[in-house]
């Protein structure tokens, strides 16, 4: 029996096909993501990064759900199952008229800031943020995509690919590979504007062309902060025309005073003066969300502006200890203005069609053994795996298949 009916392409990315696909058991949709390179082991396939990230990073409200990994030892063919999102953010604002609503741009921004909190807490940093690795369902947000991060404690320099060049961040651009999980924090201030002004602020065509870009809008840097990157450089002249900041308030004149504020933060040059994640959501930009959070989960209070509290006025920043304290008892999952609903109808499966191009991985193989995935080996095994999951049971990674 085949174990997921597949359906459509849902995207194409460097390293993969994804396809969506429908559960032949439950009748569920899902994203099937498959990777073009080939691999030896199973072993290989669980030390990869991607894998090992989102372990460690599920469950998060905000980090896309891996459910289950798909190996199929004899052709290697790796697929990673994730439930399933309607677009990526490019796909949101390409060629859209009209701008998306103040009240969407904050909650998108907010769960991005949280995931991004969440990752840079656990040790991981993304590097390839950008609209096409960020999904939406509805006013749902989660980033995906991890198949570039690294471990924030490891050590520079990092000589392999990194992200995009349109939301690579200065220290990126100038050095030989150091630089640390701030860069992902200028890869958000880039796709922050792009969601407000619907276009890309920095779209450089090389290298130079995107360091230019750069300056002409954030300004060129002190001398001191160049000599600095330039000591970790050796495929750069720097010799830099210097250019005055016109900043981005000019190219979205229809943005809010907080949120050109939070941008520019966010693409602050010297990433050692950048905004960290945390910080970010401290921000006054989302002090109304934060309210609105607060008075779900205490609806006895008084509006916090009532009680003294800082968090009450527009202007004022939001008291990071009362932050943290809440985020330690924060029981709720969700944004109080978040609208979940049961996109995908589970329907009974239909029969297989054959769609072209589709991945050997997902055919034959499958009929051959039935429904054999999910199998731990051992009783201490199962509670190794315990142990990492806890008693989250809907996790069913490392099964091997067929076996
Ligand atoms: P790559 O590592 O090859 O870039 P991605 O994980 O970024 O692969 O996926 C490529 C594209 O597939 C994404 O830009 C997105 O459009 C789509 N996609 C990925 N995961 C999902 C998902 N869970 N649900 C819906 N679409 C997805
Ligand atoms: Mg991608």
């Amino acid at each position: 029996m085949h174990k997921y009916r597949l359906i459509s392409k849902k995207g194409e990315g460097t390293f993969s096909e994804v396809l969506k696909a429908q559960s032949v058991k439950n009748g569920q949709y899902v994203a099937i993501k498959c990777m073009k390179n080939h691999f030896q082991s199973i072993e290989q396939v669980n030390n990869l990064r991607e894998i090992q990230a989102l372990k460690r990073l599920n469950p998060h409200q905000n980090i896309v759900r891996l459910q289950e990994v798909l190996f199929d030892k004899a052709t290697g063919r790796l697929a990673l199952v994730f439930e399933l999102m309607d677009m990526n953010i490019y796909e949101l604002i390409r060629g859209r008229k009209n701008y998306l609503s103040d009240r969407r741009i904050k909650l998108y921004m907010y769960q991005l800031m949280k995931a991004m909190d969440h990752m840079h807490r656990n040790g991981i940093f993304h590097r390839d943020i950008k609209p096409e690795n960020i999904l939406i369902v509805d006013d749902k947000l989660k980033v995906a995509d991890f198949g570039s991060c690294r471990g924030i404690f490891s050590k520079p320099p990092y000589t392999e690919y990194i992200s995009t060049r349109w939301y690579r961040a200065p220290e990126c651009l100038l050095t030989d590979g150091w630089y640390d999980y701030k860069m992902d924090i200028w890869g958000l201030g880039c796709v922050f504007f792009e969601i407000v002004s619907l276009f890309p602020l920095f779209p450089g065509t090389n290298e130079l062309d995107q360091i230019e870009r750069i300056h002409n809008i954030i300004g060129t840097p002190e001398p001191e902060l160049l000599n600095k990157f330039k000591k970790y450089s050796s495929h750069l002249k720097f010799d830099f025309d210097t250019k005055e900041r016109t900043g981005v308030a000019t190219l979205i004149p229809h943005a809010s005073r907080d949120c050109i504020e939070l941008i520019e933060a966010l693409l602050t040059y010297n990433p050692e003066k950048r905004l960290t994640a945390r910080k970010s959501l401290l921000h006054s930009y989302f002090s109304d969300i934060i309210e609105a959070e607060r008075r779900i989960r205490h609806p006895k209070l008084p509006p916090s502006h009532q009680m003294g509290s800082p968090s009450g006025s527009d202007n004022t920043r939001y008291d990071s200890r009362k932050h943290q304290h809440r985020r330690k008892h924060d029981k709720s999952k969700k944004l109080p203005t978040i609208r979940t609903r049961n996109i995908i109808p589970a329907k009974p499966p239909m029969p297989s069609q054959e769609i072209e191009g589709l991945p050997v991985i997902m055919s034959k193989k499958i009929s051959a053994k039935g429904n054999t995935s999910r199998k731990y080996h051992t009783n201490k095994d199962w509670r190794k795996k315990k142990k990492w999951y806890g008693n989250n049971n809907q996790y069913h990674l490392n099964s091997q298949w067929p076996q």
